[in-house]
C-alpha cells in the first residue's frame, strides 16, 4: 500500500502515532511507528492485533517498513479513531462524564474485554488513555502490554507484570498474577476516571509508593464517586473486589443491570468529537506511565521490583511532575539494565529505557513506503 504520513496525533512510550492517507483510496487510517531496531513491542502488538476482529477493539489494517530521513521505521496501520482518547473526552466534559455516558462507554469496553478474554487474551493496561473513541463508540487500543492467558499462567517462570500502577489490581501490585480479573479491576478504575476525571486513589494525596503499597496490601478499594446511582456503585463493587476469585467476570458483568439492556445507539450520535492533541500532564498522569517489569527470577516476585523502583525514584530526586519527558516508560526487553529519570541514571539489574521517539519534522512529514523506495 502506498500511503502518506500526516500529522502526529499521539506519542506513547514505545512509538509515535500519526494519521495517514492511502494514496490509492484516500482512506484515512492511523499509523503507529517505531524505529525498526527497537520495534519489538510494536511487532508484538501487531501479532496480537492482527488476530482480533471485534467492533470494540481498534481494527488492524497492516504494516510495512519505511526509510524516513535515513531511518528505518516499522509502521503498524490501524483504524483511525477520530474522537481521541477516553481521557481526552472526559477532559472535554470538564473532567466528569454523566452517568449515561459512563454507562455507554463501560458497556462498550466490557464487550471488548469479553471478546479478548474469551479469545484467551488479557489486555493488562486498561485505562482511559488506552480507550479510543471511534464513530461507533469506545474501542480498546494499545495492546502492547497484552498477554495470552497461557503466558499469564506461566508468569512465575518467564513473564512479567505490566501496566499502570494506579490502575493495577491488588494481586498485580503484589506481583502474584495478572489474569483476566486484573482487567476487570482496571475497568472499575476507568469508571472512576470517567466519573471524576482522575485516576483512582488520586484524591488522597499519597505518593506513588504509598499508593502502590495501599493497593497491594491494605484492605482498601478506591473511593466510589458519591454521585453515581446505586446500580453504578453496585457494578463498581463487582469490579473493585479485592479478591480476584470473587471479582465478577465479563459474562457476569454484561448481565448486570447497569449495562444490561443498554442501547448505546442514541448516545453514539451525540458523543463524536474532533481529534485532540496530547494531554497536559500532572502528578497523577505521571503516575499513569506504563511499567513493564520482569519478575525477579530468584524470588519470583515482581512487586518488590516495582516498589523498590518507585521508592528509589521518589526518594532520590525531586521530579518535575508537570513534565512528561521526566517520566520514561520502563519496558522489558528480556534484559533491562538502567533507567534515566529526570536526567539521572538509575541502575537496576534488569531495567532498560525507551527514549521518547521524535516526530518527523515538517519537510519529512509525508513519506511513501519503501516498496517505492522513495520519500
Ligand atoms: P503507551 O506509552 O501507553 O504504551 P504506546 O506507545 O503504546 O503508549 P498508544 O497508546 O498506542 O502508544 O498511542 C499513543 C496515542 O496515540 C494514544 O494515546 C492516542 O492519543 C493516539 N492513538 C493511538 N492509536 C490511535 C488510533 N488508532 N486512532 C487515533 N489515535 C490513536
Amino acid at each position: 500500500m502506498n500511503w502518506i504520513r500526516g500529522k502526529t496525533i499521539g506519542r506513547g512510550s514505545s512509538a509515535m502515532v500519526s494519521v495517514a492517507t492511502s494514496q490509492k483510496t484516500g482512506d484515512l487510517f492511523a499509523v503507529k511507528s517505531a524505529e525498526l531496531y527497537r520495534s519489538e513491542f510494536l511487532k508484538r502488538e501487531e501479532r496480537i492485533l492482527s488476530t482480533l476482529d471485534c467492533p470494540q477493539i481498534i481494527k488492524y489494517i497492516g504494516s510495512d517498513t519505511t526509510n524516513e530521513n535515513g531511518e528505518l521505521m516499522y509502521n503498524l496501520f490501524m483504524e483511525y479513531a477520530s474522537g481521541g482518547t477516553l481521557t481526552e473526552a472526559i477532559q472535554e466534559q470538564k473532567g466528569k462524564l454523566d452517568e449515561f455516558s459512563i454507562k455507554s462507554y463501560t458497556g462498550e469496553i466490557l464487550r471488548g474485554l469479553n471478546y479478548l478474554h474469551s479469545n484467551g487474551l488479557v489486555h493488562c493496561d486498561i485505562k482511559g488513555r488506552n480507550i479510543l473513541i471511534g464513530e461507533n463508540g469506545a474501542k480498546i487500543a494499545d495492546l502492547g502490554c497484552a498477554k495470552w492467558i497461557d503466558e499469564v499462567s506461566n508468569i512465575k517462570d518467564s513473564s512479567r507484570i505490566s501496566g499502570t500502577p494506579v490502575f493495577m489490581a491488588p494481586e498485580v501490585a503484589r506481583g502474584e498474577e495478572q489474569g483476566c480479573p486484573a482487567d476487570i479491576w482496571a475497568l472499575g478504575c476507568t469508571i472512576i476516571e470517567m466519573a471524576t476525571g482522575r485516576a483512582p486513589w488520586a484524591s488522597d494525596g499519597d505518593d506513588a509508593v504509598s499508593v502502590l503499597y495501599r493497593i497491594a496490601f491494605s484492605g482498601e478499594v478506591p473511593e466510589f464517586p458519591s454521585f453515581l446511582s446505586e446500580n453504578a456503585k453496585d457494578f463498581l463493587s463487582k469490579c473493585l473486589e479485592r479478591d480476584p476469585k470473587k471479582r465478577w467476570n465479563t459474562n457476569q458483568l454484561l448481565k448486570h443491570p447497569f449495562v444490561d439492556e443498554f442501547n448505546s445507539k442514541q448516545f453514539k450520535e451525540s458523543k463524536m468529537k474532533s481529534p485532540t492533541s496530547i494531554l497536559d500532564q500532572d502528578f497523577w498522569d505521571s503516575m499513569e506511565e506504563v511499567i513493564e517489569t520482569p519478575r525477579n527470577v530468584t524470588t519470583g516476585c515482581s512487586s518488590i521490583s516495582v516498589m523498590d523502583r518507585l521508592r528509589k525514584i521518589s526518594s532520590s530526586i525531586e521530579p518535575n511532575w508537570e513534565c512528561e519527558d521526566d517520566w520514561i516508560t520502563i519496558r522489558n526487553e528480556n534484559c533491562l539494565q538502567s533507567v534515566n529519570f529526570a536526567g539521572e541514571e538509575f541502575e537496576f539489574s534488569t531495567i532498560s529505557v525507551d527514549e521518547p521517539t521524535t516526530a518527523p519534522t515538517s519537510g519529512s512529514d509525508s513519506v511513501y513506503n519503501d516498496d517505492e523506495d522513495k520519500f
